[in-house]
Order: structure tokens, then C-alpha cells, then sequence
């Protein structure tokens, strides 16, 4: 991804996390009003059950006190007391004496002689029988429930069932477990409330919220329209709206902080390890009299997700300078050992060669990395050449530990690019190397009248004085080669031969190179 794309990318990212956050926030708040609303619906249709349930029990009672009750029927006595019981109970409204199903008094003294006994709707534990819905003549035009027991009835009023203290917009209903209506309070729909209880909790009636309760024998329904659950929403949101916009502002913040890592190269670089990006390719390093393959340098690449291969100069100096390189150092070193074990154990002649920073020279780190990495797999450590550049002698006490425990171990250790930095005569008398790696930049002066030029013999003939290794870098002429040749050089690496491959590649190479010594 460009970066165009990446912030084209983070800016929708960061949008569509901010409208999740909020749209979460709000189906949160929403939820919680709904299920609020409907905790306080169901409140209701308990104290709607509880009302209707001591209603009842009540009127019962008081039907009992005239069970025993020894005064001539629609005696003035008998009169009185049933006025004076219908003022003292709650919740009714008249008392008569209704021997075999004929009214003949009630509390308000001697009735006409044609009120006879509603049917019966359902009986009571107690044996009190209720007739639902009635509109006696005395009552005016008031729907009522009237309660027998033996010879008396008391009328309640229906609205006594639902009496309970309501917000205006609760509407409630009790009705019998058979469907019968009790009472209601504030005149709700009752095809609303006869839907509910047929299909129970279940049912979604459009506008509305609902809560059923049923227990011995009664049904309570308490509806609300739908639009008081935004008073209640309102209530969450501010509740739950500074939650949503700070998450909303931490998705922000991460996708800023991310997008940025995408955007800067240390970030990139980072990145490039967890996905463990790294490949390393092989150089051929040739022995320059015979041409055979005697080794090669394992140089690393970063394949990027595009597939483009970045090469080493691009990157090695952002990680040396942040220290990622240890991280590299290591992806490198596996990639040896994966890519180059077999061909390694089956010729112990061949070597790998691996460039270390400077950090790594320092620390000491590698050897520890090198140990492990090639613990068990037959590698020897003969077959491992580490080059340092000049930079990582700088320390030089910490260097020459580092450098003395390798050879001690078995490792070849090469200074490369010598000659490029200020390197002096001294300085590299003092150091216990193996080999000595000459610069491109000198093999590129061969045959030419550069005033360069008169230094390579010099560099030559100091390593033999050191008793070095000489390796030429950067070989593309064949007569740089012969040149190398003449002066007893005794390896080169190049273009000429060969350049970086990949692993594959390389070891083709090589079987191709051994094929060709073998004919000659
Ligand atoms: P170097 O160690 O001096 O590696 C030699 C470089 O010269 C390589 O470049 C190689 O491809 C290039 N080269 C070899 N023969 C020829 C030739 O005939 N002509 C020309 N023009 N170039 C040739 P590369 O692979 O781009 O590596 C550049 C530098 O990156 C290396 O220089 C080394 O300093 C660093 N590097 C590469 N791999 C690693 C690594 O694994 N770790 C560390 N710390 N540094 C590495
Ligand atoms: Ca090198
Ligand atoms: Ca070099």
C-alpha cells in the first residue's frame, strides 16, 4: 500500500470505528430503556394482581360475617348492618340478601323483586362464587363484580380491581384467567390487551410496550406506548454517550497510532520482522585460481508484501541505528542454517559467510544466537566466516572479546570493506583476524591509471604480511580476475561469476560448479 492508500484506508477505518462505537452505544442504550420499561411494566401488572387479589379478599371476608348472623332477613337490623358493613369494607359498594337466586334487600333497604342472581363465572377456595361484568339495576350505568356466598352478594366496583396510583400514559387490565375482565384503568385498547393475553409475552404489538403477569387464577396487563421508552433512552444515552464517544476516540487514536507505524520506515521495518519478511540470497565466492565454489555471502533482502525485493542498503542502516538489526541478525542466521544445512554437512569444504553490524560485534550477542542456531544440525563452525566492517571495531576492547571467543569457537572472522574507512596498518595488526575482505571500490581501480590504484597491491601484500585470506569483491571484468590471479589472490567474488542468488538458485550453482571441476 502507498501512502495514499494507507491514509485513504486509516481515514475510513477511523470512520467506520467511530460510527461503530456510537452505533454500538446507541443499541446498548436502547436495550437498556427497553428492558428498564419493561421491569417498571411488570411492577405495575404485580400491583394490579395484588390489588384485585386483596380486593377479593376483602369482599369474601365480609360476605363471612354474615354466615353467622342470627336477624330476620330484611329485618331493619339486619339492614343496617349490612350498611354498616358496606361502609367499613373497601372496595364494595352494596350488600343484599339474595336467598335461592332472588334479590329481597340490600344495604339500601328492600329490593324490587325481580333481580335475580347472575351466572356464576368461577368460584373462589373458599366457595365464593363471582359473576364477572355485571350491571345491576341499583348500580347505574357501573360495570361490577358481584361475590355470593350462601344467602348474601356484595358488588364491587370493576375499576376497584385496577386501582392503582399510574403515570397517566400506563394503562392497565385484570382480567380472569378465562379471558373475563375485571377492570381497567385508564381505558386501554382491549384488543390490545386481548392479544396479549391469548399469545402471552411473545407477541410484538406495533407501538406498544407490554408486560403480562398471571398468577391463581388472574391476569394482569400494564401497556405503554412505545414512545416512552425515548424519555428513557435519553436517560441512558447520557449515560452511556461519553462511554461511546471515548471509545469512539481511543478507535481514533489507534488507528492514528497504527497507521503512522504503517507510515514511517522504523514503523515499516517493525513490522517487516513480526511478519518475518526477511530472505536472504547467496553470492558464490569463488576460488580464483581453480574456479571452484568454495563459499558464499548470505545477503539479505526485504521481500516486501508487494513482492518487491528491497535491497540491504536501504534498510540495514535505519536498523542498525534503532537497533532492529539483532532482530534481522537472527532471521538471517535461521535462513542459513534452513536454506543451507544439507549442502553444508555433505561438503565441508563450502562456508557461508554472514555480515554482522556492528552491534552485534559489540554486544557478543551472535555468538549465542550461532551457537543455538546451529546446535544439532552437523554445521560446523569452520563453515562459518562472520565479517565485521571497521564500525564494528570501534569499541575496540568489546570487539576484540567478541572477535577472540569466535575464532576460539571455530569461526572464521573477516574484516570487510577494508580499506574504505581509516582503517591503519596498526589498527589491524592489533586485531586477531582471519581474512580481509578488499572493497569493490579497489578491484573497480584494476587497470586503470586511478590514483587508487597503486593502493590495492598495498592491501595485497599487507594481508599476506598478516597471513590473511584474501577475498576480492566486486569482480566483474575477467581481467580484474586475471589481474587477482596474477597476485596470488586466492578468492573473488563478483558479478563476473555470479551474482546474489536465491537459496535455490545457489545451490544449483554450486552442483553445477562441482560438475564442471569434476570434468577438467
Ligand atoms: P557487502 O557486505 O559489501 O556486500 C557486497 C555487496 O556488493 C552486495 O550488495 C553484493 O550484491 C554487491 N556485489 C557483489 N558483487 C558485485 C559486483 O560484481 N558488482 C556490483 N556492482 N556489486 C556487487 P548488497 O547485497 O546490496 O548488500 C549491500 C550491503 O548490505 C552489504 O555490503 C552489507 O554491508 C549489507 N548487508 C547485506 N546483507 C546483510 C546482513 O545480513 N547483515 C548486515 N548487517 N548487513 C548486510
Ligand atoms: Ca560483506
Ligand atoms: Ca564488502
Amino acid at each position: 500500500m502507498n501512502r495514499k492508500q494507507v491514509m485513504i484506508f486509516a481515514t475510513l477505518l477511523a470512520l467506520a470505528g467511530v460510527a461503530g462505537a456510537l452505533a454500538l452505544t446507541f443499541f446498548v442504550s436502547w436495550n437498556l430503556a427497553v428492558s428498564a420499561e419493561e421491569e417498571r411494566l411488570q411492577l405495575f401488572s404485580q400491583l394490579a394482581l395484588d390489588r384485585s387479589t386483596m380486593t377479593f379478599t376483602s369482599a369474601a371476608k365480609a360476605l363471612h360475617k354474615f354466615e353467622h348472623l342470627s336477624v330476620k332477613p330484611c329485618s331493619e337490623d339486619h339492614i343496617r348492618h349490612m350498611r354498616l358493613v358496606t361502609v367499613t369494607t373497601q372496595n364494595i359498594e352494596d350488600i343484599g340478601y339474595i336467598p335461592n337466586g332472588l334479590l329481597e334487600c340490600t344495604a339500601g333497604g328492600p329490593a324490587p323483586n325481580h333481580i335475580k342472581q347472575y351466572p356464576v363465572d368461577f368460584t373462589l377456595p373458599d366457595g365464593v362464587a363471582v359473576s364477572v361484568g355485571v350491571t345491576p339495576e341499583f348500580g347505574g350505568d357501573q360495570t361490577m363484580t358481584s361475590l355470593y356466598y350462601k344467602s348474601h352478594m356484595v358488588l364491587i366496583a370493576s375499576g376497584r380491581f385496577a386501582d392503582v396510583i399510574l403515570e397517566p400514559d400506563v394503562q392497565l387490565a385484570v382480567l380472569t384467567s378465562a379471558g373475563k375482565l375485571l377492570g381497567t384503568l385508564h381505558d386501554p385498547d382491549m384488543e390490545t390487551v386481548n392479544a396479549i393475553v391469548r399469545k402471552g409475552a411473545g407477541i410484538q404489538k406495533k407501538g406498544t410496550l407490554f408486560s403480562v403477569l398471571r398468577d391463581s387464577g388472574l391476569v394482569a396487563v400494564a401497556i405503554e406506548p412505545r414512545s416512552k421508552i425515548i424519555a428513557q433512552l435519553r436517560r441512558e444515552q447520557m449515560m452511556l454517550l461519553p462511554l461511546g464517544l471515548l471509545s469512539a476516540l481511543l478507535i481514533v487514536a489507534a488507528i492514528v497510532v497504527l497507521s503512522r507505524r504503517r507510515l514511517s520506515p522504523l514503523g515499516e521495518l517493525k513490522i517487516g520482522i513480526e511478519r518475518r519478511e526477511f530472505v536472504v540470497h547467496y553470492q558464490p565466492i569463488i576460488e580464483l585460481k581453480t574456479g571452484m565454489c568454495v563459499g558464499a555471502e548470505a545477503l539479505v533482502r526485504w521481500q516486501r508484501p508487494s513482492g518487491y525485493m528491497m535491497a540491504p542498503d536501504l534498510f540495514i542502516p535505519l536498523a542498525e541505528d534503532s537497533g532492529l538489526i539483532f532482530a534481522i541478525t537472527d532471521q538471517v542466521v535461521d535462513a542459513v542454517v534452513r536454506d543451507m544445512k544439507n549442502i553444508l554437512v555433505m561438503n565441508r569444504r563450502l562456508h557461508i559467510a554472514i555480515n554482522l553490524s556492528a552491534r552485534d560485534i559489540k554486544s557478543g550477542r551472535i555468538l549465542t544466537v550461532l551457537g543455538k542456531a546451529l546446535h544439532d544440525t552437523g554445521i560446523h563452525p569452520q563453515q562459518i566466516w562472520l565479517e565485521a566492517t571497521e564500525r564494528g571495531f570501534m569499541d575496540i576492547s568489546a570487539a576484540l572479546g567478541t572477535i577472540t571467543k569466535a575464532r576460539q569457537l571455530g569461526y572464521t572472522v573477516a574484516i570487510d570493506d577494508f580499506g574504505t574507512g581509516y582503517s591503519s596498518l596498526a589498527y589491524l595488526q592489533g586485531l586477531p583476524l582471519d581474512a580481509l575482505k578488499i572493497d569493490k571500490a579497489f578491484i573497480d581501480t584494476i587497470g586503470t591509471d586511478a590514483l587508487t590504484s597503486s593502493v590495492t597491491p598495498h592491501i595485497i601484500d599487507l594481508a599476506k604480511t598478516l597471513e590473511l585470506k584474501i577475498v576480492a569483491e566486486g569482480i566483474e571484468t575477467q581481467a580484474q580476475a586475471d589481474y587477482l590471479v596474477m597476485r596470488e589472490v586466492d578468492y573473488g567474488q563478483g558479478w563476473l561469476f555470479a551474482k546474489a542468488l536465491p537459496a535455490p538458485a545457489f545451490l544449483d550453482f554450486y552442483q553445477k560448479n562441482i560438475a564442471a571441476r569434476a570434468e577438467t
